[in-house]
């Protein structure tokens, strides 16, 4: 044995023992994604590379043969391993079925059968050489099935490698595609080995540069997991949760160049383009955004836009520095569309500012209608609805307190010959005067009221029948006067007046009522515009 073949040999068997250190490293991550496929992946190279070593070591046929047969266990478990793990871990493929799994395993395990199952058929290898004394190495005479696996491990591998490119090419992430390049790298190694193998390259013929290869790539691998993070950052579905995200996000680097941004964006600003590695300040500016959110790479800045073109739309927009090991490398900028949320908010307010005039409105009438319904339109003062009301309280309010109240009961003398003589207009006239003089000559706590047509009563709480015999007296005479001095008017009006008194009179509303009538009948005996009260009148009820 050369001293070349026993480093070869040493370094299978070391790969070996690294490959199972690798897999106690990956099965400490078990729980990432795509793991077990990738611990499948390690216990193959051990299995082929253990297998090489004591290929290499054998010196009879027979037993190279048998440890042949274990490298092609090891090996076509191998790829269908990483193809797995590629499409787990990159998220390529969203749940794996089991169904799809086993249907990978096919080739391989009928190339492994065959392989086990060679002396009988001689597919695999159809016959051997003599071992060359001087290199302790074989040539294997290949048979027809041995192209078979072959091709389908070619087959296998330039899917894995386009695919990895494209996922390369897909993210922009620095890191992500670290992964990658270890990932392609890793599977290259051994590949170009398997060629140098195959072909005339090879400048020991029958000597396998696979194992060779897969010692790099073992080294590779787990320098990567324990150094670079691998099997920690992980890249899954990262497309679909990107693209899934309700938000516009765009990526952008420290130079504001826009990295990477999701199909939302696109969605929220449609007439802006946004370009690959083209300028993000550029972008912001088209949207009318005068500040420069990227000033301070420590802090995030919020802010509100609002677009017209194509329609209205209300953004809120989030630019945050990314920082990734305590460096800075650029900018996240979210694009939140607010524009449902405002404009429900703006018809609520409306609404709301609507709804609030409404009711103002509503009480305004309301309190309208109240006066309306209390209230004489002509004069101004109160109607008799109002006053029945409130003589009956008030005179309960006497009765409790003992003390005295008055009433005057008004009638305008001969008001319909003023309507006969002067027309409807003058006598609605005469009626307001009267209403207007009640206003101002009596208290806050006098209740004036237009009984009816031309009568009108006062209630004077407090007042003996005397003291509001005066005051009925002095709007007598008040009232004569200002029909002297009404320009409208060219002729005397007066009007005649009747007095009822509780405790005097009576003690309740009708007697009062019918007292002050009586009063009132008889003043308009007497010769009308004058005052009468009961006290005066020798009459009994
Ligand atoms: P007397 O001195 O006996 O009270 O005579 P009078 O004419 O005042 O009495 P009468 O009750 O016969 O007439 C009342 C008149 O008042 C009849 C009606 O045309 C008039 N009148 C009632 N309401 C109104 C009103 O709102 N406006 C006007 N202009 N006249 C009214
Ligand atoms: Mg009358
Ligand atoms: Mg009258």
């Amino acid at each position: 044995m050369l001293d070349f073949s026993l480093i070869y040999v040493n370094i299978s068997f070391f790969t070996s023992v690294l490959s199972l250190i690798l897999l106690f490293l990956i099965w400490r991550k078990r729980h990432v994604t795509g793991s077990k496929y990738m611990m499948v992946v390690a216990l193959s190279v051990a299995i082929y590379n253990l297998a090489y070593a004591l290929d290499y070591s054998a010196t009879n046929t027979a037993m190279k043969v048998y440890w042949s047969k274990w490298e092609y266990l090891g090996l076509y478990n191998l790829l269908p391993g990483l193809f797995l793990f590629e499409l787990d871990y990159f998220g390529i493929v969203q749940n794996i079925k089991r169904r799809n799994i086993v249907l990978l395993w096919v080739v391989p395990l009928l190339v492994v059968l065959m392989a086990w199952t060679n002396q009988y058929h001689g597919w695999i290898w159809s016959g051997f050489s003599e071992i060359d004394p001087g290199t302790n190495l074989m040539i294997y005479y290949h048979g027809p099935f041995y192209a078979f696996g072959i091709i389908f491990q070619y087959i296998l591998i330039i899917i894995l490698i386009f695919t990895l490119v494209q996922q390369w090419i897909k993210f922009k992430q620095r890191s992500f595609r670290h992964q990658i390049e270890v990932f392609i790298t890793a599977i290259t190694l051994p590949f170009l080995g398997n060629i140098i193998y195959l072909t005339d390259l090879n400048p020991l013929p029958g000597m396998d540069w696979t194992p060779i290869g897969s010692f790099f790539s073992v080294v590779l691998i787990t320098l990567s997991i324990t150094t670079f993070r691998f099997l920690d950052l992980i890249p899954v579905a990262r497309d679909l949760v990107f693209s899934l995200i309700q938000d516009g996000i765009m990526v952008v680097d420290s130079q504001l160049r826009v990295i990477d941004w999701n199909p939302t964006l696109t969605q929220l600003i449609p007439k802006i383009p946004i370009i690959q590695g083209g300028s993000a300040q550029q972008i912001f500016r088209m949207l009318g955004i005068k500040n420069n959110p990227f000033e301070n790479i420590h802090v995030s800045i919020n802010f509100e836009i609002e677009i017209t073109d194509p329609a209205l739309r209300i953004l809120d927009i989030m630019v945050s520095p990314l920082v990734r090991n305590k460096a800075f490398d650029g900018w996240l900028v979210i694009f939140d569309d607010e524009t449902e949320r405002r404009m429900a908010n703006r018809a609520l307010e409306k609404a709301n500012k609507t709804l609030l005039q409404k009711l103002d409105e509503i009480e305004k009438l309301q309190i309208q209608l109240k006066e309306q319904a209390i209230r004489d339109p002509l004069t101004g003062l109160f109607n008799r609805r109002f006053f029945d009301e409130y003589l009956s309280n008030e005179l309960i309010r006497s009765l409790r307190t003992d003390t005295p109240i008055s009433l005057l009961m008004v009638d305008i003398d001969h008001f319909k010959s003023v309507n006969d003589r002067f027309g409807h207009d003058v006598g609605d006239q005469v009626l307001e005067m009267l209403g207007e003089i009640l206003k101002t000559m009596f208290r806050k706590s006098d209740v004036s009221c237009r009984f009816g047509g031309e009568e009108f009563l006062i209630l004077l709480p407090g007042l003996e029948h005397d003291q509001a015999f005066n005051r009925a007296e002095a709007l007598r005479e008040r009232f004569e006067q200002a029909s002297r001095d009404a320009e409208f008017l060219y002729a005397q009006v007066t009007i005649s007046i009747g007095i009822s008194n509780y405790p005097l009179h009576a003690d309740n509303t009708r007697d009062l009522f019918r007292i002050a009538d009586r009063s009132l009948y008889q003043a308009k005996e007497q010769g009308r515009n004058r005052v009468c009260c009961f006290s005066d009148l020798k009459i009994t009820t």
